[in-house]
Order: C-alpha cells, then sequence, then structure tokens
C-alpha cells in the first residue's frame, strides 16, 4: 500500500503541484487546508509523514498543529516556511519538527526529503545492535532508547542523531557530518537544525540538560558521545 503523506496548507495552488509530484512518486496525498482539519485528518488517515506550513488560517497556526502533533505522535513532521519565518521555523524545531522547507521551493525537493526522511524511518541501518554509553542504551534495531532502563521517547530525527554519535563512541562530529549521517545529503543553513535537535536531545536524556553527561559539546568542533 502506497505511504500517506499528509499535506497541511493553504495554499491550493502550491498544494495541487506538491501532490502531484507526491503521487506520481508512488505515495498517497490527504490534504488538509488549515489547522483542525489537518490534525482531524492526521488522527483519521494516520499519514507516515506531514508536510505542514505554518501560516496557517484559522485558530491553529503551523506551530500549535506541530505542538499538538507532537503530544500525540513521533510521525515525521516537514514544516514548509517563508524565509521570514525564521523565528518560528527555529520554535518548530523546538517543538521536535524534524526538518524544514523554505519556500519557494522546487517540489522535487519536497519528494526528495520526503524520500529521505521515511526511508531513515524505515531503514535502519546494519551494524552492533545494541550500544551503551553510560547508563544510557540505544537499541538500534528498535529504535529505542533507556536512560537508567527507563524509556526516552524521541523523534526520529532525534533518534537518527543518537545512533550517528552512538556507531562511533568518543569520536566529534561537525555539525555537517551529523547533517549527512542522518539525512545523506547537506542542505544550505541547516546546520542551526542539528543544534536545535541536540539541545532537544539533551532535554529528554540528561538529568541536567546544562551539563550533559551523555551528548556532548566539542567546542570548535560539533558534538560527540560520551565514551563507556
Ligand atoms: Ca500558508
Amino acid at each position: 500500500m502506497a505511504r500517506k503523506i499528509l499535506i497541511v496548507e493553504d495554499e491550493v495552488k502550491l498544494m495541487r503541484t506538491v501532490r502531484l509530484y507526491l503521487e506520481q512518486a508512488g505515495y498517497g496525498v490527504v490534504w488538509a487546508e488549515d489547522g483542525q482539519q489537518g490534525l482531524a485528518a492526521f488522527r483519521n488517515e494516520k499519514p507516515a509523514l506531514v508536510l505542514l506550513d505554518l501560516n496557517l488560517p484559522g485558530e491553529l497556526d503551523g506551530l500549535d498543529v506541530c505542538r499538538t502533533l507532537r503530544r500525540e505522535s513521533n510521525v515525521p513532521i516537514i514544516m514548509l516556511t517563508a524565509r521570514s519565518e525564521e523565528t518560528d521555523r527555529l520554535i518548530g524545531l523546538e517543538l521536535g519538527a524534524d526538518d524544514y522547507i523554505t519556500k519557494p521551493f522546487s517540489p522535487r525537493e519536497v519528494v526528495a526529503r520526503v524520500r529521505a526522511v521515511l526511508r531513515r524511518v524505515e531503514q535502519p541501518e546494519p551494524g552492533p545492535e545494541i550500544i551503551t554509553a553510560s547508563d544510557l542504551q540505544i537499541d538500534l534495531s528498535r529504535h529505542s532508547v533507556t536512560v537508567a532502563g527507563q524509556p526516552v521517547e524521541l523523534t526520529t530525527s532525534e533518534f537518527e542523531l543518537l545512533a550517528a554519535l552512538a556507531r562511533y563512541p568518543g569520536r566529534a562530529f561537525t555539525r555537517a557530518q551529523l547533517l549527512e549521517q542522518t539525512q545523506g545529503a547537506t542542505y544550505e543553513g541547516y546546520e542551526r537544525t542539528v543544534d536545535q535537535h541536540i539541545k532537544n536531545l539533551r532535554q529528554k536524556l540528561e538529568a541536567d540538560p546544562r551539563q550533559p553527561r551523555y551528548v556532548l559539546t566539542v567546542h570548535g568542533v560539533g558534538y560527540k558521545l560520551t565514551e563507556g
């Protein structure tokens, strides 16, 4: 069965173009034109991924929708944003969105990003199955993480970032390398996305996110996972 993508977007023309390209790429597409409809469609249709416009008409804007989606699920979310919405974009990443695409974009880029995100979710890489660092345990095949035996819920992007670090404990990665590890490609200006995902990860994993024990900053380089 075709993977279903939910597009929450009020610009009908733009939505139609994206829908066409996604359908040609073999995806099923569900469309909602405001936040309320978007949440209803998400609950009814259980899509594999959500493309979420940030600037939506009606009572719920894209950030409200993102916040609610994250309370209910770990579904991959790609935000569609205007250049001027930089602050919103950062808030969106903070709320747990996986990625963003800046308007105007080419529909081909949307398809490529959807594919990349879904590939990450659906095909965990081969390698050691369970990685342990201090009392942090990462099960790569099950996509599960525990801290001192307690399960921690991570979004796809957070998990992939942690898994990339965990495959080489102690090795420092630059932001660009981490982007490449997690997305298979680098995109302009997305290194700050890594910082935000790291911040979210620390909020979830660390007893004191300002004094991280697992995911460490390597000054002048980027990040690494603690050894042992
Ligand atoms: Ca809009």
